[in-house]
C-alpha cells in the first residue's frame, strides 16, 4: 500500500486564498488592515527563519507584521514589559501578539506567554484561551492542534468513534489536539489517547490508532510496525538531522516505511509546518474582527 499524501502546503495555499479575501472584507469595512506583532529574542536561525515566512505569509494575504527584535542576554521582567508595552499600543496597533519560541534557557516563558493579553493571544497559550478550548467553547485555538484538525476535515477523515492517538503532551500541540479530537461536532467526537514520555507500551496504543499524530521531536519515533493498516498518520514533529552530508528536516515519523502501511501520511516538509502559519493568520484576522465589533 502506498498512503495518500496529506498535502499541508496545497491546503495552506487554499486557506490563504480564503483569507485573502476575508481580509479584504475587513479592510473595506473597517478602513485597516489587521496587525500582528512578534516578538523575536535572540538570534537562533531556526526561529529567524519561521519568524520570516509567517511575516511572508502574513503579506500575501493582507495582514500587517512588525518584528521586535530583542537580545538573547533578555531578562524575564524585560520582555514582560516590552509585550506590556506592544499590548498597550506603543509599537503601533495590534491586533495579535507573538512571542516566537523558544525563549532562552534563563527567561521564564510563562510569564512572559502570560503578558500577552487574551484578546491578543493569536497563539491560543493564554490560560483564559486555553480554558475556553477545554470548555468547548474555543476563541483562539493553538495554531498547529488547529492545522491538524483541519487537514482532518480537508481530506474528509472520519473522526466520530474512531481512535486517535496523539504522542507528545505538551501544552502547545499535544493537549490541545487531544481537546479538538475529543469535542464535539465535525473533526472531533474522536475518542483519544493522549501519549508521552512515560507511556507504557507506546507501539501497542499506536498499533490501534486510526489517527495517529506525532507530536514529539524524536526522528522515526514512529516505525512501520507501529501503523495499522490504512491508517492516517499526521507528522508535527520537526528535527535537522544530516543525511548524506546534507543537513534535512524530517519529521518523527519514519516516512518511507510508514507510507507503505498507512491510509493517509503527511510529510516534513510540506505538511503540518504550513497548516501552522495558515491558522496563526486566521486568528489575526478573528481577533481584529472580535476587537472591531
Ligand atoms: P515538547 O518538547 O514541548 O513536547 C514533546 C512531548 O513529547 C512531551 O509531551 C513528551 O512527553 C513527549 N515525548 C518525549 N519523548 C517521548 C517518547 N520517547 N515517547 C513518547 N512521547 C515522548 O514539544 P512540542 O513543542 O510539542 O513539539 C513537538 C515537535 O513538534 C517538535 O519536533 C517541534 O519542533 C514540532 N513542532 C512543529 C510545529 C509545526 O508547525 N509543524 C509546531 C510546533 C512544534
Amino acid at each position: 500500500m502506498t498512503a495518500r499524501l496529506l498535502d499541508g502546503r496545497a491546503l495552506a495555499t487554499k486557506i490563504e486564498d480564503s483569507l485573502r479575501a476575508e481580509v479584504q472584507t475587513f479592510a473595506g469595512m473597517f478602513r485597516r488592515r489587521p496587525r500582528l506583532i512578534v516578538v523575536l529574542v535572540g538570534d537562533v536561525a531556526a526561529s529567524a527563519s519561521y519568524v520570516k515566512s509567517k511575516q511572508q505569509a502574513a503579506a500575501r494575504v493582507g495582514i500587517d507584521s512588525d518584528v521586535i527584535r530583542v537580545p538573547a542576554e533578555s531578562q524575564t521582567a524585560d520582555l514582560v514589559e516590552l509585550v506590556q508595552a506592544a499590548a498597550a499600543g506603543d509599537h503601533g496597533p495590534a491586533d495579535g501578539i507573538l512571542v516566537q519560541l523558544p525563549l532562552p534557557a534563563h527567561v521564564d516563558a510563562v510569564a512572559v506567554l502570560d503578558a500577552v493579553p487574551p484578546h491578543l493571544d493569536v497563539d491560543g497559550f493564554h490560560p483564559e484561551n486555553a480554558g475556553l478550548l477545554s470548555q468547548g467553547r474555543p476563541r483562539f485555538i493553538p495554531c498547529t492542534a488547529a492545522g491538524v484538525q483541519r487537514m482532518i476535515l480537508d481530506a474528509g477523515l472520519e473522526t466520530a468513534g474512531r481512535h486517535a492517538v496523539i504522542v507528545g503532551r505538551s501544552d502547545i500541540v499535544g493537549k490541545p489536539l487531544a481537546l479538538l479530537l475529543s469535542a464535539k461536532g465535525p473533526g472531533g467526537d474522536a475518542t483519544v489517547t493522549l501519549c508521552h514520555s512515560r507511556s507504557a507500551d507506546l507501539a501497542d496504543h499506536c498499533r490501534r490508532a486510526d489517527i495517529l499524530v506525532a507530536a514529539v521531536g524524536r526522528p522515526n519515533l514512529v516505525t512501520a510496525a507501529m501503523v495499522k493498516p490504512g491508517a492516517a498518520v499526521i507528522d508535527v514533529g520537526i528535527n535537522r538531522i544530516e543525511r548524506d552530508g546534507r543537513s534535512r528536516l524530517v519529521g518523527d515519523v519514519d516516512f518511507d516505511a510508514v507510507k507503505e502501511v498507512a491510509g493517509w501520511i503527511s510529510p516534513v516538509p510540506g505538511g503540518v509546518g504550513p497548516l501552522t502559519v495558515a491558522m496563526l493568520l486566521a486568528n489575526t484576522l478573528l481577533a481584529a474582527e472580535l476587537s472591531s465589533r
